[in-house]
């Protein structure tokens, strides 16, 4: 890559980690998404999304798609969730390949909306319990207490929906999804659509929440200081189509650096990175 050699400390090169992986250092990684391209086909032309794009995601990651709007990040998603076969490269979890929707893999999106508004809160976190046949009806129930309680909501487990705010929609689609405590948990821009203040509190609470139940997270944003906050790691995407820039460290961010120095000049640094030409693009005399 052609940045590397001016990558400040903290960001890796790609080359230095696939060189680290060659020597076998790393230990296996839960999810693995090697080299894959995305397209969309429609009869009149073909989008490219991503671009051999590659990553590996280890146990109890919080890993982050970085990138701007359009570059493909929804699109990956999909293709781990196994809603969208890859047209190049593989997609594995566990080492094996990811070629359809599995429980081991659930996604929360932004949208409110995805809480079925006919069932209580408490139901909702139990239908997907229910409908994959994962627990029977008593330890169903058990479990969405149990995870309604983590997110703060056992006490509105009773009410519908359309009695909750914005970011409580937002804690009821988590809980649902941590309940059936999947392996990898997706993420799509969950709290794009909420206040900043919602927002930041929502950040806070996702990082208490992987303190105690250290799930795995692959998690999207278009925002590079929600991603400093909630990542451990950053992967960097170039607009569309999608190609991996880098990967950054974010292991030292937390909400409590985000106005200091540090904290702002490694989001500027991530900034120029992300809007920097295509190495293709410039012209070579
Ligand atoms: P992001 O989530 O990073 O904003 P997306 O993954 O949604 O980006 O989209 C990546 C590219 O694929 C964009 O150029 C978008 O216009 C295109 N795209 C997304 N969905 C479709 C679709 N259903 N049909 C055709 N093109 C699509
Ligand atoms: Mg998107």
């Amino acid at each position: 890559m052609s940045t590397a050699a001016a990558l400040p400390s903290g960001i890796d090169s790609l080359s230095h980690r696939e060189r680290e992986r060659e020597r076998g250092q790393d230990i296996a990684p839960l999810l693995q998404v090697d080299n894959v391209s995305l397209e969309y086909r429609t009869p009149e032309r073909v989008v490219r999304a991503t671009h051999r794009v590659s990553f590996d995601v280890h146990a109890a990651d919080r890993f982050v798609l970085l990138g701007p709007s359009g570059c493909g990040k929804s699109t990956l998603l999909k293709a781990v969730g196994g809603f969208i076969p890859p047209v190049e490269g593989e997609i594995r979890l566990d080492g094996q390949r990811v070629t359809h929707p599995d429980p081991d893999r659930i996604v929360v999106f932004q949208e409110f909306d995805q809480l079925p508004p006919w069932k209580t809160v408490k139901q909702n976190v139990m239908f997907p319990l229910l409908a994959s046949r994962t627990l029977g009806k008593k330890e169903a129930a058990e479990r969405a207490l149990h995870y309604l309680d983590k997110v703060g909501l056992a006490k509105f487990a009773d009410v519908h929906p359309h009695q909750l705010s914005g970011g409580m929609k937002q804690r009821v689609a988590i809980a649902r999804a941590l309940a059936m405590q999947p392996r990898v948990l997706l993420m799509d821009e969950p709290f794009a659509a909420l206040d900043a203040l919602t927002r930041r509190k929502m950040q806070q609470e996702l990082l208490e929440l992987w303190d105690e139940v250290r799930f795995t997270l692959l998690f999207v944003t278009h925002s590079i200081e929600e991603a400093l906050v909630v990542g451990n790691r950053v992967a960097l995407l170039s607009p569309h189509p999608g190609r991996m820039r880098a990967e950054v460290n974010s292991h030292g961010f937390s909400l409590a650096s985000h106005g200091g120095a540090e904290f702002q000049s490694t989001a500027q640094r991530i900034h120029d990175m992300l809007f920097e030409e295509e190495p293709e693009a410039v012209a070579v005399p």
